[in-house]
This record gives structure tokens, sequence and C-alpha cells, in this order.
């Protein structure tokens, strides 16, 4: 298929990602804040800790404990959600405290807990990811020493062309979904989840978009971290 003359249902190419707005500190009462708005995704996460805890199942634990807590809001899409922690808030969770921990020196902070609570105010195809970059620069936010940002987007397929950043659209009537996070110094891959088929070209192809798709991330991060805390210097 040619690639380069698809024109996706919102008009990008396959290449594009969709126009994202971030921003850091925007909650008084968490130590580390970001927000994020891509598409028709709209996302706010919260960082609290490193905090001291005293639960008896962590005494062990060499490290800080990473906490990540995904939320859809029930006016997140266009049918009410019913409220409250389900599976796929649970998996999401799940995968994203995976994907974030590597890149976290939790080791500095025994006996703590880190929380991070991502709350889906809207949704729109591709919250899990939006969720990592959002979570990455909360905790840098927080001061939280890290190895890396972590970022993260999907790769899609759909009418047979693989795509960056699907839409929710193309979510839900696309061939396959490929959601990616990686740290980028090192290009660690820590997220990697595949829905439907693609055949071994397109999956490195896909690969590939993915990665370009997660520096091009990668650089708005750092870009707007370096503009807050150092004026501009990098
Ligand atoms: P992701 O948001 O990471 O792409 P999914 O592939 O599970 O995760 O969901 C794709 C999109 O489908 C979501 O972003 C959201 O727009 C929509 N969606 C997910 N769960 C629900 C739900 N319970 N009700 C309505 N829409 C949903």
């Amino acid at each position: 298929m040619n690639n380069e003359k698809y024109i996706r249902e919102d008009e990008r190419t396959p290449e594009d990602l969709r126009d994202i707005r971030m921003e850091i500190d925007v909650l008084s009462n968490a130590n580390g804040s970001a927000y994020i708005e891509c598409g028709g995704n709209k996302i706010i996460v919260g960082v609290y800790g490193p905090r001291e805890i005293h639960q008896k199942k962590y005494s062990k634990n060499y490290g800080a404990v990473l906490r990540c807590k995904y939320n859809m809001a029930p006016f997140s899409v266009k049918q009410r959600k019913k409220s409250g922690y389900d599976r796929r808030a649970a998996e999401i969770s799940k995968l994203i405290t995976e994907a974030l921990k590597p890149c976290i020196l939790l080791e500095k902070y025994p006996r703590s807990s880190i929380d991070i609570s991502i709350e889906v105010l809207e949704a729109s195809g591709g919250t899990r990811c939006l969720g990592i970059v959002g979570a990455s620069l909360a905790l840098a936010d927080a001061e939280i020493p890290m190895k890396d940002l972590i970022s993260a987007c999907a790769v899609g397929k759909i009418d047979d062309h693989i795509i960056l950043d699907p839409s929710e659209y193309e979510d839900n009537n696309g061939q396959a979904d490929l959601p990616i996070a990686m740290m980028q110094r090192s290009k660690n891959i820590t997220l990697l989840q595949m829905d439907g088929k693609l055949t071994h070209e397109e999956f490195i192809r896909g690969m590939n978009l993915g990665m370009k798709g997660c520096k091009i991330i990668n650089d708005m991060q750092r870009e707007l971290l370096i503009k807050k805390y150092n004026g501009g210097i990098e």
C-alpha cells in the first residue's frame, strides 16, 4: 500500500501525531502534576511522594513502592461510563506502573511510596500512552530522580496503512493497535502491547514509526521542562 498518499479521516498523513499541548505544575496540592491535551483527549496527572509508608506488606521492599492509578471519569466518553475501578483501569494502571518503574531511581527512597493518579477527563484514543507521557512529566515536576523521561505513543493499522497515533475512530475501526513507551536516551522499550494482526514487515515499520513519534513527544517534554525550570538553558 502506498502510505505516502493516504489521508486519514482527520486529514492527517500516516506519520502525523495529533496536536499536543502539555503543561506542568497545574495542581497546587500535589508534589508534581501535568496536564495533557491531544486530539480529543484531556488528561491530568498528580504525583504524591516520596512519602513514608508503614504498611507491613511493603516492609521488605528495597526501594520506594510505585503505585499508579489510571481512572476514566464517567463524563470522559459519549455514553456515560460507570464510575469506579474496572478491569480495564486495573490493567492499564498495572502496565503504566511497569512502564514507568525502570526510569525511576526507586532505590533512593526505602520505606516510601510514590503515588501517581492519572485522571482521564476526556478520552479519544491513546489514553494509556498519554497517561504515561503525563506521568513522566509530573514525576519530573515532583523532582523525583529519574534516569530518563519516558515518552509513549501508539501506532495503528487501518485500511492496510500503518499510521501514527490512532484517533478513537481509527482505534475502534482499525486492524491493529501497537502502544509503545520508551526511554529516549537508552532506547529501552518499557511498554509494548499489540492488538490485531500485523505482518513482520508491518510490525518493524510500525515500531520505527512509533519510535519516531516517541522522539517527537520526548523533545516536547524536554522543551517544556527546560523552559519551566531552567529558564530555557539546556
Ligand atoms: P487507549 O485509550 O489507551 O487507546 P483503549 O484501546 O482501551 O485504550 O480505548 C480506546 C478508546 O476507546 C479510549 O481512548 C476511549 O476513547 C474509548 N473507550 C475506552 N473505554 C471506553 C468505555 N468504557 N466507554 C466508551 N469509550 C471507551
